[in-house]
């Protein structure tokens, strides 16, 4: 073993036992390397600390302040509803007062008389005398400490990194995590080889590995932590681009795909007989997907359009193409009501066209399956809609051609893979098929860039000229009256009706109590003299069909459904969706519900009901910004509802939904495979990604293969992070 060998575990670090090396490893520490790459959440700069003596002079200046100083006394001071929470803290020099509106019950217990804090803020002035109303505050642990490791605490800018619970029961809060960072940066920094080839470091000034892993623990100054900062982004989103890139190539290089003949009749006599024109958009990506499918190399392409743009029948004529030219096509759907839906809709559509179309449930009868199953490797089955079922190990295709994944979000990238790959295995050394996946959930520039950058991408952006925008409502529980008259006007008028429930799985039995409990109140009282039927994902798959089929008919006039009917479905003639408890919805979601309707020509309305203290947090001006977990979330709740208030687009709306819900919760890169990004920020890296992708194609371009000497380094590091990068570097 090397005597500093980043790669050994954390135990060789001093205060580290085996309950202390457990714990980390828990959080995915295990070794010294993943220390060193566990970067501090936010610092405290105490670089520029005033004397609290001095700090009437910033009194009303709005500048922003560091003090340090020890608690002396705190109290409740003052009723209802001014009542508030005052801290005294003093230094040698004076003493100033903390001030504190709300939670009081929290900050009652959050000091102690003696300790040290570190506090940031605006000084205002109250009377005349000057205050720091919420300042951010940290701990300074300088009471024990003496020397070096005093200083790390209270000197310069100090690093502050997360500690949950099962860290803290070892004993490892901020403070004991702080030494042992120290440790490892000290004894193995200069350990970590560089991995980016001198050329880039050189081209883009950024700091060598070494120094950006010290500085960014333990930066000496605010531009030495940017420089280190910057460095790592690059890094990170360089190493994620190299990635896409591999994939990109493997699929483009390596293997043979179908070069389809794309005059075809089929397609033809489909378009002919549309009751409608399709749109320019629609024309523009047929073109780009049938020249895709004539170029002898795979094709690996995402249609995006946003809700009611009309995928299917874009998916549908390159499935026409692909059957004319003697190939299977599967499309594959997230639910099977969507599944189910597809069936119908393309058999609709091909009515007077000889195409053998069969459907492939996991909830089938084992007779059905085993005869759906049969078609499907012999060859007769022409056109395959499914659901996951289309994955599993005992579907094999006879020539399977062409893969289309509608509402491709909702999977992972190892289902495209694994659909994919049913036409490799397909006899021997046949060609790739063609994948096409679809998704109606718009993603803003950075992240199509990340999650879908291995792909080529069509995008639909304009909806059919027969559409009306749909209007939404912001309502409230007590407005409950005023709704149900609402939906009795409109379904009494022909129109048809939806009304959503939440369901998430953690409270999944709650909900669906709560569910069936207002339907049946709905449909015995409010509505008595209305058809009403109920959908969830937890009732047996022909049940689901024939509720379905009953609202899609028409003899159901109000369907009462959890979020199953969120994405994909298409009933034109409802016209109402009403999201009840909207604020338990997330951004996309309510996007994606609001887009079921506004699919025909009448006039369409989406009522959002929220409850009370929505409505009062909104016709209070202002709302205070306290800490804690319970206020930021309805904090978020009320932009999510407003944002659809005030935006139809897609876009816009994904683009929100990244800015609140963060890059790392965003339908995160986890599901894609690749590696989590720690330190960049797709919501304000946009332009380093840009250029780290420019830098990691272009590499890729002269060195394919990652052979050449000087791209060794970066080869090694690319593989110790993930086992795919072997496959990917080494085809072809
Ligand atoms: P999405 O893109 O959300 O999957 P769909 O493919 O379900 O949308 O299409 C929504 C509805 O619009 C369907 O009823 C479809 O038949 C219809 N449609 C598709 N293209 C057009 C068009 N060019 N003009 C009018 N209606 C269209
Ligand atoms: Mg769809």
């Amino acid at each position: 073993m090397k005597a500093r060998d980043p790669d050994i575990s954390v135990q060789y670090l001093g205060k580290v036992g085996p309950k202390r090396a457990a714990a980390l490893a828990e959080h995915g520490l295990h070794t010294i390397r993943d220390l060193l790459y566990y970067f501090p959440f936010g610092y405290i700069d105490l670089t520029k600390v005033e004397k609290i003596s001095s700090l009437k002079q910033f009194m009303d200046s709005g500048k922003w302040i560091t003090a340090i100083g020890e608690v002396r006394a705190f109290d409740l001071i003052g009723r209802p509803p001014r009542q508030r929470f005052v801290v005294v803290l003093g230094d040698d020099t004076a003493t100033i007062q903390l001030v504190f509106f709300g939670s009081i019950g929290f900050f009652k217990k959050a000091f102690s008389i003696g300790e040290t804090l570190a506090v940031s803020g605006k000084v205002t002035g109250f009377r005349g005398r000057p205050q720091i109303v919420h300042p951010s505050i940290d701990r300074i642990h300088a009471a024990d400490e003496t020397g070096e490791a005093g200083l790390l605490h209270t000197r310069g800018i100090v690093p502050k990194y997360g500690s949950s619970g099962d860290l803290r029961s070892v004993n490892l809060h901020v403070k004991a995590l702080r030494q042992i960072m120290r440790a490892a940066v000290e004894g193995y920094a200069d350990q970590i080889e560089e991995n980016l080839p001198p050329e880039i470091l050189k081209r883009h000034h950024l700091m060598p590995i070494a120094p950006a892993l010290r500085s960014i623990h333990f930066p000496e100054s605010q531009d030495d932590l940017e420089r280190a900062r910057h460095r790592l982004k690059f890094d990170e989103l360089f190493t994620l681009q190299l990635m896409l890139a591999l994939r990109r190539n493997r699929v483009k290089m390596g293997m043979p795909g179908i070069s389809f003949g794309v005059k075809s009749k089929l397609a033809r006599r489909l378009v002919d007989a549309l009751p409608f024109k399709l749109t320019k958009a629609q024309v523009r990506v047929v073109k780009e997907i049938a020249a895709d499918m004539n170029s002898p190399r795979p094709m690996n392409r995402l249609l995006q359009g946003d809700v009611g743009s009309g995928k299917t029948i874009v998916a549908l004529i390159a499935m026409l193409i692909a059957i004319e030219n003697g190939y299977q096509a599967a499309f594959m759907a997230p639910t099977e009501i969507l599944a189910e839906q597809h069936f119908m809709t393309l058999n609709g559509f091909l009515k007077d066209l000889p195409i053998r179309v069969r459907l492939l449930l996991g909830g089938q009868r084992a007779k059905v399956r085993d005869g759906v199953l049969e078609d499907v490797r012999g060859g007769s089955a022409q056109l395959i809609v499914g659901t996951h079922a289309l994955i599993q190990a005992d579907v094999e295709f006879s020539k399977l051609g062409l893969v289309i994944i509608d509402e491709q979000h909702r999977f992972g990238v190892t289902q495209r893979v694994a659909l994919k790959e049913k036409g490799e295995a397909a006899g021997g050394p046949t060609p790739h098929p063609d994948v096409l996946v679809m998704t109606a959930t718009p993603i803003p520039r950075t992240l199509s860039l990340t999650i879908y950058g291995d792909l080529d991408v069509s995008i639909i952006n304009e909806l059919p000229s027969n559409r009306l925008p749909v209007e939404t409502l912001l309502k409230f529980n007590a407005d409950h009256q005023w709704i149900h008259r609402f939906i009795k006007s409109r379904v009494g008028a022909k129109a048809q009706a939806y009304i959503v429930y939440p369901l998430v799985e953690e409270s999944e039995k709650l909900d669906l109590k709560a569910a069936t409990e207002s339907y049946e109140l709905l449909k015995s009282k409010v509505f008595a003299d209305f058809n009403v039927g109920l959908i969830h994902g937890r009732m047996p798959g022909e049940e689901k069909d024939t509720v379905m089929a009953a609202f899609k008919s028409g003899n159901l006039q109000i369907l009462v459904a959890t979020s199953v009917i969120e994405v994909g479905i298409d009933i034109p003639n409802a016209s109402v969706m009403v999201i009840e408890h909207a604020e338990r919805f997330g951004l996309s979601q309510l996007h994606q519900l609001r887009g079921r309707v506004g699919r025909g020509a009448a006039q369409s309305t989406c009522i959002m009901v929220a409850p009370d203290w929505m409505g009062k947090l909104l016709r209070r001006r202002s709302t205070p910004d306290l800490p804690g977990g319970e206020q930021d979330d309805q904090v978020k709740a009320v932009r999510r509802l407003t944002t659809m208030l005030e935006t139809a687009d897609g876009f816009k709306i994904a683009e929100t939904d990244l800015e609140i819900r963060g890059p790392g919760d965003f339908f995160g890169t986890r599901q894609s495979g690749l590696p989590e990004l720690r330190i960049a920020d797709l919501t304000t890296d946009e332009d380093l990604l840009k250029l780290a992708r420019g830098e990691a194609f272009n590499l890729l371009e002269q060195d394919p293969h990652l052979r050449l000497p000087e791209h060794q380094s970066l080869r090694n590091s690319l593989s110790s992070r993930t086992k795919e990068v072997f496959a990917l570097i080494d085809v072809g």
